[in-house]
């Protein structure tokens, strides 16, 4: 019956006695199984005894973990755990495992997750997208490219895929030196969330592809917290250009000589791989297509961005802010952006301010200048990353319009997240998660509804928490706590962080998911501060600090340098800042505007697919393999929302397969269907359910599938099979 000991063989082994009736099973086969079982759990939740208890859930999680089984399905959602080790898993030998298979006929894993979603696109036609979450560290990004290098695979005997395969596969490294970092939860974190459709043509065939990106974390570009870095392209780029292009960026070589990447400590050791990263870099950039001149470009943007840091200003006698005449850094700059020297300077230093027709010049006090100066850097750094996604959308984009196209959309995005402090960019995160909670809510009954209808089953309603209450309070018109902030952004005069606050407070006093210092009495008063309010989200309560809500809502760059960056000679800045809707009179949208409207196209995106989910679990703070931290593991099972994921699927009819597939592959088990069945496969099914013993609450029989209560009852019955 073949399996090896790292596999999971579920195969093996549900009521022992039941097997036994159906076919002597010699002593050490059972119980080589049974000891397996032992070790190694479940491979599907919904086996569990005592499927209602967390502890258990995290038993079976850790037996699976410490047997270097990371993954374990909740019915057709993955749930995997980061063994921060290389297993030998993912081989092209592993693939094929995969191919074509139903979920319990091999081990869990994300290449079946992958298969399934390829093989409902191209035989059943149903566009498909994958959905992956779970928090920093977890393995998203991981799981994102074993999709990916799956479907790569699974294509291989078709004709003339391999370059869109190429640019596919080579669009992640570049995507990662722009947008990824070091911090103290991943050496390789993706700063900025990733929607990825591949298109296929009507064989099945890759054929293009197409990427959406949201919220890059700009803030990065201009400080990073102790032990953290920033992007890794400035790393890769000092450690690794020649110095022929040193001299042309006209940089030194070292992170240490610029305020933006100086913390050494965590730069330590790191300068032979990130040299070779950069070769790595150069390399996708020539499969993108990404010729030399466009390159030099780039690298003048990520260059001019670590002299633009080094810029100092100093205080005239009049107390404005000045720079040094003899200062190469802002000269730099403007060589390298090919913008004019004494403009830039003056943008630096002062600002126009248009006061109904007024145009009147300001010069900046020193904090004025700075904040102006870093506003520019995170801008530049953070059009380019957009530029860079269209460009390689640009390049991915399918040679010729294939009507008959269909796509798999990959959804890498960051998990819910609950910090000692929660700022805006987690407000707007936790957010993007309820929303894509809804979506699971709508999809799986959605689909779960449908199919019941379709198959003539009857229906049973299921109780479940439906978190729209949370989507309306933040986005709901009016009285949503997103218009209320943008209302305060609009507000001319005296709008604060505090005055946001306290609308907020008034308009929102009583709801269910709301408390701010006001409404709380006063024994857990002393647990949130004056500057706080907090969010009771379907994951769990998270307090939010107002500091710094308007300026990050407003995101504000000074006309003058949007003006000056418009007139680049550099063309990617040029056109960065040209198109930005920055450079019309009216208003620009606020920064949550914008993210929640591209969250709702998104929604509209993946609300027209059929979705698979894989839920990524962190296994300790260290990145540490064979370290299991049960605490740690219960915030994301949580968070994550997987006992009530469990309850619901336990609830319905939790597996289901065509009347054909079911009897092809059972019908070994009775003689009245083996080796051929003459009738109807649904008769020839009626027929093995009867020899099989289910008992009547245990199945239904659809229009064209079997329903299976109990995945236990169909474990057994591929049991039965594997045992054969
Ligand atoms: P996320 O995208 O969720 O923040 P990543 O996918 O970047 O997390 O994973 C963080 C790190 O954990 C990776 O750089 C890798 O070292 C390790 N890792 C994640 N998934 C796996 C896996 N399946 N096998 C081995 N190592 C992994
Ligand atoms: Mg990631």
């Amino acid at each position: 019956m073949g399996f090896s000991e790292a596999e999971d063989c579920q195969g093996l082994l549900y009521r022992i006695e039941k097997l036994r009736l159906l076919r002597p099973v010699s002593q050490g086969v059972m119980e080589h199984a049974l000891q397996h079982r032992e070790r190694a759990g479940v491979q599907d939740f919904v086996l569990l005894e005592d499927y209602r208890s967390e502890a258990a859930f995290i038993d079976n999680l850790r037996k699976r973990f410490n047997e270097n089984i990371i993954y374990t399905y909740i019915g057709n959602v993955l749930i995997s755990v980061n063994p921060y080790k290389n297993l030998p898993i993912y081989t092209e030998e592993k693939a094929k495992l995969y191919y074509k298979k139903a979920f319990f006929e091999a081990p869990p894993h994300v290449f079946a997750i992958a298969d399934n979603a390829y093989r409902s696109l191209v035989y059943e036609h149903r566009e498909q997208c994958i959905l992956i979450s779970g928090e920093s560290g977890s393995g998203k990004t991981e799981a994102s490219k074993r999709v990916l290098e799956y479907i790569a695979s699974r294509t291989n005997h078709l004709r003339n895929v391999e370059t869109v395969k190429d640019k596919l596969l080579q669009s992640n490294p570049l995507l990662e030196a722009f947008g990824n970092a070091k911090t103290h939860r991943n050496d390789n974190s993706s700063r900025f969330g990733k929607y990825m459709d591949i298109q296929f043509n009507f064989e099945g065939a890759p054929e293009g592809g197409h990427i959406l990106n949201y919220l890059l974390e700009k803030s990065r570009v201009v400080s990073q917290m102790s032990g953290e870095r920033n992007f890794h392209i400035f790393y890769q780029l000092l450690a690794g250009a020649s110095q022929d292009l040193l001299r042309q960026l006209k940089l030194q070589g070292r992170p240490e000589a610029y305020k933006y990447t100086t913390d050494m400590q965590s730069s330590v050791g790191q300068k032979a791989s990130d040299a070779e990263q950069f070769r790595v870099v150069q390399e996708a950039m020539k499969v993108i297509e990404i010729g030399e001149a466009e390159q030099r470009e780039m690298f003048h943007i990520v260059a001019s961005v670590l002299h633009l840091g080094n810029v100092k200003f100093v205080q005239n006698d009049k107390g404005y802010a000045e720079i040094l005449s003899h200062d190469a850094n802002s000269g730099n700059v403007a060589d390298l952006l090919k913008v004019d020297p004494t403009k830039l300077r003056e943008s630096l230093t002062s600002r126009t301010i248009d006061a109904r027709g007024d145009v009147v010049n300001t010069p900046l006090d020193l904090e004025q200048a700075q904040y102006a100066r870093d506003a520019l850097a995170k801008a530049i750094y953070d059009k380019h990353f957009s530029w860079l996604v269209s460009r390689l959308n640009a390049s991915l984009a399918p040679k010729e319009k294939d009507p008959r196209a269909s796509v798999i959309g990959i959804l890498d995005i960051y998990g819910f997240e609950i910090f000692p402090k929660n700022s805006f960019e987690q407000f707007c995160i936790n957010f993007c998660n309820e929303k894509l909670q809804q979506l699971f809510i709508q999809l799986t009954l959605r689909q779960e509804q449908e199919e019941y209808l379709r198959e003539g089953i009857e229906w049973e309603p299921v109780d479940y928490f439906n978190n729209i209450v949370i989507c309306d309070l933040i986005e709901a018109r009016h009285k949503g706590i997103i218009s209320i902030l943008d209302d305060e952004c609009l507000r001319p005069g005296d709008a604060t962080d505090a005055s946001f606050l306290d609308k907020l407070t008034q308009h929102l006093d009583g709801h269910k998911h709301f408390k701010s210092h006001r409404n709380l009495d006063s024994k857990t008063q002393k647990l949130m501060g004056r500057d706080e309010f907090c969010l009771v989200h379907y994951a769990g309560e998270v307090t939010y600090n107002v500091n710094t809500f308007l300026e990050k809502n407003n995101d504000l760059l000074f006309r003058d340098m949007q003006a000056l960056m418009a007139r680049s000679d550099n063309t990617i800045v040029g056109t960065c800042f040209k198109d930005s809707k920055l450079m019309s009179k009216k208003r620009p949208e606020t920064a949550i505007t914008q993210f929640k409207n591209s969250l709702n196209d998104l929604i509209k995106i993946l609300s027209s697919k059929e979705p698979s989910y894989i839920r990524c679990i962190k296994p300790n703070d260290f990145k540490m393999p064979m370290q299991f931290d049960d605490k740690l593991v219960s915030h994301q099972v949580k968070y994550l929302g997987l006992m009530e994921n469990l309850r619901v699927r336990r609830a319905g009819f939790a597996y289901r397969r065509t009347y054909e597939a079911f009897l092809e592959r059972y019908k070994c088990l009775s003689a009245e269907t083996w080796p051929n069945y003459r009738g109807e496969a649904r008769d020839g099914v009626q027929c093995l359910v009867s020899v099989l013993n289910y008992e009547k609450e245990e199945y239904r029989m659809g229009n064209t599938k079997i329903f299976i209560r109990f995945p236990k009852t169909l474990f057994d019955t591929e049991d039965a099979y594997q045992l054969k």
